[in-house]
């Protein structure tokens, strides 16, 4: 059986979109989502503990709230999306501070990166992704196709 290199996931119109922000970012992060809140209120929201709170308190949006990102949150996340669980991630962090869960923050940007997740890290970025078309379309994402890779692994041991 012929093995294709990536797998097509859809993206759905309707995101399943992880908001963050790191301390210095979040009032950042909470004026971008009221400006654009016609739009995300169309979508699934989760975020991080505390920013997730302030979403909910200050602009009034529905957000599921995982761990504060010191306590986990991050990895979380990170879980959710290898799951499929979430497809869209706006994460405005700090990068003039060093962070206690900057392991678990690196993690999140690569597993974002492995299962192709767009992903804003800053306002100009998240108004690109926000004003796409794909926002309004599903869209194909392509993740590379593992068990391809566990074959050969398996075959290169001799395991047939
Ligand atoms: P917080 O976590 O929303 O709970 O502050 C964000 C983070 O530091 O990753």
């Amino acid at each position: 059986m012929i093995q294709e290199d990536y797998i097509g996931f859809t993206i759905e119109k309707q995101k399943r979109i992880a908001l963050i922000a790191h301390d210095s970012k979040k009032h950042a992060l909470i004026e971008w989502v009221e400006a654009n809140k016609e739009v995300l209120k169309s979508h699934f929201l989760c975020g991080t503990g505390t920013t997730a709170r302030l979403i909910v308190d200050e602009v009034g949006l529905p957000v599921k709230a995982y761990n504060s990102g010191p306590l986990g949150g991050d990895q979380q996340i990170g879980a959710r999306i290898v799951e499929g669980n979430i497809d869209f991630v706006i994460f405005f962090w700090d990068p003039l501070a060093a962070q206690p869960h900057d392991p678990d923050v690196k993690a999140l940007l690569r597993i974002c990166a492995v299962y192709d997740i767009p992903l804003a890290t800053n306002r100009s970025t998240a108004d690109f992704m926000l004003t796409s078309k794909y926002m309004v379309e599903d869209y194909e994402r392509h993740v590379i196709n593992y068990n391809k890779v566990i074959s050969g692994r398996l075959d290169e041991l001799g395991n047939k």
